[in-house]
């Protein structure tokens, strides 16, 4: 069962003696002659700096002395490079910490496994190796950015170059269209198109974010009144950051131009995230207070992500409750996730608020939502951002699809070539 993907020479470290030799039985099976022993951590560091072709290890997280995570932490300070697989017998929400943490140190973790360990888990995680790059090399520098000024930022909202992408909120009762929200996106005559990540810190810190966002909801309003000319009744989302909400004449300016476009206010849904909720409480809270007393929507966007999250929503006059993908891609498979997804929806429920879930990328977390009767969705499962004009050709080739996965469990894929062309930036 030896292949060339598997490790040939295997440290396994675990204080008890039948871990480790249940443990060497199973790398004989794959094939894996060369098996080393550790009973502790500090043994174990000690052999992998003397011999330097144990090319992965099998870890126990308990064990006296130096415990696994210490052992992890070490691997990185002594910048020693083994693969490693957890073996624990923990509960699964530590081990995920774990493997997190592994993640972030940057140790080659292939994988954490809940013992008793079985040959096909252990054959999975250990067939994951890669051939070992170059040691010293220092890893690539994450490419920079484009430079981008204040100059820039003024020149783009003159000449209109900011753009209002549009990602479908979907009911999940019966799979209507229910709104958009407008995400921006730059069309910089050098760079391209830009992504929010590459320029929104610097929109922030700029005198130009309010600008910005009235030419936002504006974009937005106009894509959502081509659907209602076509029957369809559209709300229209829009981000608000901090900056923004602290400026006191933003209310006014929204306020005038929604009641110019003819959309109802209660169409249209400021989303803002709770850390924005936090700065500048007074004049924030002011803000917020005029726009609702207007009729307008207020979605806690991000929700949970947020250190006080519930607090917020005791002062915050909010009409939903965006719960962050954090919690909702992958819910389906990670019981944890799924409590702290069934909480948030239990939590809107009690405050009467809507509930839409971010993020959501597969049919499982899309059927887990429908059942744990969440309103709306939003995700790559149902559509990535895409330039407002490709929203109802989209609408009318997808509906069939969409409102069929609230009578079946069928999965229909999205029409490919419309996706690619929706997706030239995303995420
Ligand atoms: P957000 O408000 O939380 O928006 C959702 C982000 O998640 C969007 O990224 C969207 O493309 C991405 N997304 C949607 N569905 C999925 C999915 O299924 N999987 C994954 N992995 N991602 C998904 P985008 O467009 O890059 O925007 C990033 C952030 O930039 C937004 O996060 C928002 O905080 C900010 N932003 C975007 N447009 C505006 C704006 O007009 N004004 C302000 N102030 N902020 C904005
Ligand atoms: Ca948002
Ligand atoms: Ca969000």
């Amino acid at each position: 069962m030896s292949g060339n993907s598997l490790p040939s020479r295997v440290l396994i470290i675990d204080d008890s003696a039948l871990q480790r030799t249940f443990a060497e039985q199973l790398c004989h099976t794959l094939g894996i002659h060369t098996t080393l022993q550790a009973s502790d951590g500090l043994q174990a560091i000690e052999l992998l700096r003397l011999d330097a072709s144990i090319q992965a290890i099998i870890l126990d997280l308990e064990m006296p002395g130096l415990d696994g995570i210490q052992v992890l932490h070490e691997l990185v300070r002594l910048q020693l490079d083994p693969a490693v697989v957890v073996a624990s017998a923990r509960e699964s929400v530590l081990l995920n910490v774990v493997e997190s943490m592994g993640n972030s140190l940057g140790v080659r973790l292939l994988g954490v496994l809940q013992k008793p360990l079985t040959l096909a888990q252990l054959a999975g995680c250990l067939g994951r190796i890669a051939p070992r790059v170059a040691l010293q090399e220092p890893p690539a520098q994450r490419p920079q950015g484009p430079l981008l000024s204040a100059d820039d930022l003024q020149r783009a909202l003159r000449e209109g170059e900011f753009q209002c992408y549009v990602q479908p909120k979907v009911a999940l009762a019966d799979g209507r269209l229910c709104g958009v929200e407008g995400l921006i996106r730059w069309q910089h005559p050098q760079h391209g198109l830009l992504a929010p990540a590459a320029f929104i810190d610097l929109l922030e810190q700029s005198p130009f974010m309010s600008a910005v966002t009235l030419q936002m909801l504006d974009m937005a309003l106009g894509h959502c009144q081509r659907g209602h000319a076509e029957g369809l009744t559209l709300s229209c989302s829009i981000n608000v950051s901090a900056p923004s909400l602290a400026d006191s004449r933003l209310a006014d300016a929204i306020i005038e131009r929604v009641a110019a476009s003819g959309m109802a206010p209660a169409l249209v849904t400021l989303e803002i995230t709770e850390s924005a909720i936090m700065t500048d409480l007074s004049t924030t809270l002011g803000t917020l207070a005029r726009l609702r007393l207007h009729g307008f929507g207020l979605s806690v966007d991000d929700y949970g992500t947020g250190f006080s999250g519930m607090l917020q929503l005791s002062r915050v006059p909010c009409t939903e409750l965006k719960v962050d993908r954090a919690f909702v891609d992958g819910a389906s498979k990670n019981p944890q996730l799924r409590v702290l997804l069934e909480s948030a929806l239990d939590i809107g429920r009690k405050l009467n608020l809507r509930v839409v879930a971010e993020g959501v990328e597969t049919l499982e977390d899309w059927q887990l939502l429908r059942q744990l009767q969440c309103d709306e969705a939003q995700g790559y499962f149902i559509a990535k951002p895409m330039p407002g004009e490709a929203l109802l050709p989209w609408w009318r080739s997808n509906q069939a699809r969409i409102r069929r996965l609230t009578e079946t469990a069928n999965v229909l894929c999205e029409d490919p070539a419309l996706s690619a062309a929706s997706s030239s930036v995303s995420a």
